[in-house]
């Protein structure tokens, strides 16, 4: 009957939500994992610079843990808020509101406009940011001088999204594999975030391409039509 779809199909969109935010949650659970099990192997309390590594350590613990909690916030925020299809958005406000859940001081967003309107669901694009921003974060760690640049343009009668990093970059060999549902390269990764992405992007009208060398860095970008 009718009733049983309507029921079926919030059942799929409540999994889906459920999924998505197990995939968020669990990956700043692993450098946090990673840190402690470093702290312990490497504690020794005659260390005479103990107490600078300890607080080095808390350091690295608090952001991780804050990580979390702004993507907990994010999603409870979501949960609020009724997903219209055709809302009419400001996307350089948006992306900047998507970047201020990182806290990061090597995320920097650059535009020279103030507004680009376009007709998005403003979940769907938080989450399409959140997610190559995220990869970007987790592309860097080994990196000297982490650098992540995320750019909004206008670009004919397009929007253009891009998250540029210089960190580990993707090899040809997974090149074509990095959209592909439950491809990963990370040891706790689900690899459905960049499947997500494009069906998202693609869903209205838009493309993603990505350049990347290994060992330099990965720029993603995303085209979709303006209003
Ligand atoms: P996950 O992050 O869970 O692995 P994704 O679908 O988001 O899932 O990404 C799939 C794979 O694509 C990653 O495991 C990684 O190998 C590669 N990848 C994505 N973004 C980047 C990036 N910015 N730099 C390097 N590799 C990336």
């Amino acid at each position: 009957s009718a009733v049983k779809l309507a029921r079926s199909e919030r059942e799929q969109a409540w999994r889906e939500m459920a999924k998505q935010v197990a995939h968020e949650i669990k990956n700043p659970l692993t450098p946090l994992k990673l840190t402690v099990q470093s702290f312990e192997r490497k504690f020794n309390p005659n260390d005479p610079d103990i107490q600078k590594k300890v607080n080095e350590f808390s350091k690295t613990l608090i952001q991780q843990i804050d990580t979390m909690s702004n993507i907990a916030t994010a999603f409870s925020s979501f949960a609020d808020m009724p997903a219209q299809q055709n809302e009419t958005l400001n996307v350089v406000k948006v992306v900047k509101l998507a970047l201020e859940i990182f806290n990061e001081d090597y995320i920097h967003f650059i535009t020279d406009e103030e507004e680009i309107i376009a007709k998005l669901d403003r979940t769907q694009l938080i989450r399409v940011i959140t997610n190559l921003v995220k990869n970007a974060i987790q592309a860097v760690p080994e990196v000297e001088s982490p650098r992540i640049l995320v750019t909004v343009a206008t670009e004919g009668s397009q929007v253009k999204i891009s998250v540029a990093d210089n960190g580990v970059g993707i090899s040809d060999e997974n090149r074509e594999k990095v959209f592909e549902p439950k491809f990963t390269t990370k040891s706790s990764g689900t690899g459905l975030g960049l499947g997500m992405v494009k069906n998202i992007v693609e869903n209205y009208g838009g493309t993603i391409n990505f350049t990347s060398k290994l060992g330099k860095g990965t720029v993603f970008t995303i085209r979709f039509p303006k209003e």
